[in-house]
């Protein structure tokens, strides 16, 4: 489509609220908006109270005596998984199903509350006989099995920090997570089913724990049946599953212990594992779901991401099991076996709420509107983005050939840091505009700004900041309080929370956001940095220097473009471009593969030295070269275009 038509779809296409939606929904006006703008603190501590079962009520709210170290509801104290599922069998509701997981090669399992409660209680007493115990950090690698989640929560049972590293990382990026957070256990499986293959995690933790000295222990899932090297310190999970106490009561946490870590890239080549604490994080899991999602009691839930990513742990785990909601987990990826799976399952289980990213639509609408025809989808009755900008066309589409022009459409904006959304038209009350995240949750202060810090006017753009500290916001950054204030809280003091992300309003104030500002790349909505990349690639003997970039692609919103300079004595061959595609695959992982690797003279530098990833995603995408004044030797530009335009063809 072109960009006309698209501009046309963002400036003319408006969808209100069905009145049959609004006539059920919980949120129909701005009276919590309200009343968190009167009073913010009061607002998220009434909510606390209210929604979170306390063993020792907070008396305090926000506490912003150390700032940017906020601290939420600090003197309270409650275990996350007795707000998952202890209360709500408590309560008579163990019989209701709290997962339906859908394995890739078709096996189905059904786990009520009961279960999914008496798996986490065995899973957390199998912990503690490993010596694990409160604030240990647990690693966790394996794909989407039921054993993941449980895995989290018996973490969360017993006060061991989890931290979950997506299935697709190499061996190297994840003996470095494990290392930066010295885990004691690491939890994997013999393999993970993705698309119709094998990935070999426990291969690939044994290489990586061979790097580790602080693992103690490794618990095996048994999932595709393969062979796996043995060494003293595996254990499967299903013997020690069989081995441990049936029983295990939750620990006491305090809100501002820490629940878990992730893993997220920034703007240099160390990634940051993001810190969530317990009681705000899940006061921001539950509420956001219930706002954003509509949640009602016979909801069928299906958040499609992986719980390597943030938003698997918000709207796949804590979120849903703390508002006792049923959800679909589905172990494979959208393609396989065909491009039909996804609208099989909607068909099948009766899904009233999808929620996936942009990529994936976009890959659905490749694949044609006769896959999702050919299935009763009519349950939908409400459909969610997230992890990147949604084009005005695959919006439409996804309203029109998924939602059947009934389902409102929910472009929820969040980050790992953010723990829950931010930013999201709320279903039973916002105009909706494909394309527009439209505004903040109740609470949430979201301010457009300069350069220099000032609120840009209505109609404007700029970098979109966060003026008021929320629950659910990270702590810290694993082991590096400084870093902590350098990426958020340095740009514009200790009270602006400094997103990383442009963002615009239009003539009615409605946010639009415009992808990072800073050096991260979004493939497919994970989050990449550039310095990753390029400390990758000089990583291989024969390259002497390497830029990486973002560049726009139809499916994945961006992909990886790499500029390589070689050392002398090596030859720019199609082989050797395999090769160093391979080594960045294999040293992070093969979703961080450059979809274009370009072999150049030189790279486009400024005077002091910085390399001009904007000239070289212009080279990239095969656009005009633009301003290149401030480059030490503008005449290197058209050496690297002639030659990227040589090795492309063009
Ligand atoms: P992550 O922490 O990996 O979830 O990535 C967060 C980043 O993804 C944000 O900083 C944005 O750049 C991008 N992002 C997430 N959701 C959206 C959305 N709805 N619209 C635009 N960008 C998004």
């Amino acid at each position: 489509m072109s960009d006309a038509i698209e501009a046309h779809l963002r400036e003319t296409r408006r969808v209100s609220p069905p009145a049959d939606f609004v006539q059920h929904a919980r949120i129909t006006d701005r009276s919590l908006h309200d009343e968190a703008d009167a009073d913010f603190t009061g607002f998220w501590h009434r909510r606390a109270l209210e929604q979170i079962s306390w063993y020792h009520e907070p008396t305090q709210s926000l506490d912003d005596s150390n700032a940017p170290f906020y601290r939420w509801f600090a003197d309270g104290t409650l275990n996350l998984t007795y707000n998952c599922l202890d209360r709500h069998v408590d309560g008579g509701g163990g019989k209701k199903i709290a997962y339906t997981w859908i394995g890739e090669p078709g096996d189905e399992r059904v786990i009520t509350y009961a279960e999914l409660l008496a798996d986490v209680e065995r899973a957390a007493s199998a912990l503690k006989a490993h010596g694990v115990g409160k604030g240990d950090r647990v690693a966790i690698y394996l794909g989407m099995v039921p054993e993941l989640p449980i895995a989290m929560l018996a973490c969360a049972r017993i006060g061991a920090i989890h931290s979950v590293i997506f299935g697709g990382f190499a061996a190297n990026a994840l003996a470095d997570r494990i290392q930066d957070a010295t885990c004691r256990l690491v939890i994997t499986g013999d393999g993970a089913w993705r698309r119709g293959s094998i990935i070999p995690l426990k291969d690939i933790v044994d290489e990586a724990v061979a790097d580790c000295p602080s693992v103690e222990h490794v618990l095996v899932v048994k999932r595709t049946e393969q062979d796996v090297a043995w060494h003293d310190h595996d254990t499967w999970w299903h013997d020690a599953m069989a081995a441990a106490e049936p029983r295990c009561a939750p620990e006491v946490m305090n809100a501002e212990d820490v629940l878990f870590m992730l893993y997220t890239s920034g703007t240099t080549a160390k990634p940051k594992g993001i810190v969530h604490t317990s009681g705000g994080y899940l006061l921001g899991a539950m509420l956001s779901h219930q706002w954003i999602f509509d949640i009602q009691g016979n909801d069928v839930f299906w958040c499609t991401a992986d719980c390597g990513w943030v938003t698997g742990h918000t709207y796949v785990v804590y979120g849903p099991l703390a508002n006792h909601t049923t959800s679909i987990i589905y172990e494979g990826t959208p393609e396989h076996p065909t491009w039909e799976r996804h609208w099989e399952i909607v068909h099948k289980h009766k899904v009233s709420i999808y929620y996936t990213a942009p990529t994936a639509i976009r890959a659905l609408i490749k694949a044609g509107e006769a896959a999702v025809e050919k299935y009763d989808v009519s349950s939908l009755r409400l459909l969610g983005t997230v992890g990147e900008p949604i084009n005005p066309e695959a919006w439409v589409w996804y309203h029109e050939h998924v939602g059947g022009g009934r389902c409102p459409i929910v472009d929820t904006w969040w980050q790992t840091e953010t723990g829950s959304t931010v930013l999201s038209p709320l279903p039973g009350l916002s105009t909706t505009k494909p394309g527009s995240a439209i505004g903040p949750l109740p609470g949430m202060k979201p301010v457009i700004v300069d350069e220099q810090g000032n609120e840009v006017a209505i109609g404007g753009g700029g970098y979109l900041t966060l003026q008021r500290p929320w629950p659910s916001m990270l702590r810290t950054i694993w082991g590096d309080d400084q870093r902590y204030i350098d990426t958020y809280w340095s740009q514009y003091g200790p009270t602006v929370y400094f997103t990383g992300d442009g963002a615009r309003t239009d003539a009615d104030g409605d946010i639009w956001l415009l992808g990072r500002v800073d050096d991260v790349i979004n493939v497919a909505g994970h989050r990449i940095s550039t310095t990753e990349i390029e400390s990758s690639l000089v990583g291989h003997p024969a390259v002497a220097e390497a830029a990486a970039t973002g560049a726009d692609d139809p499916i994945k919103g961006e992909m990886i473009a790499a500029f390589v300079i070689l050392r002398d004595g090596n030859e720019p061959t199609e082989e050797l471009r395999k090769d160093l595609s391979a080594h960045v695959a294999a040293d992070i992982g093969k979703f961080a593969r450059p979809g274009l690797l370009l072999f150049a003279p030189d790279l486009p530098k400024t005077r002091s030295g910085k390399i001009m990833r904007r000239l070289l995603k212009n080279i990239a995408e095969g656009k005009e070269l633009g301003d290149a004044t401030t480059l030490r030797d503008p005449s290197i530009l058209l050496a690297i275009k002639e030659d990227a335009d040589r090795q492309l063809g063009r």
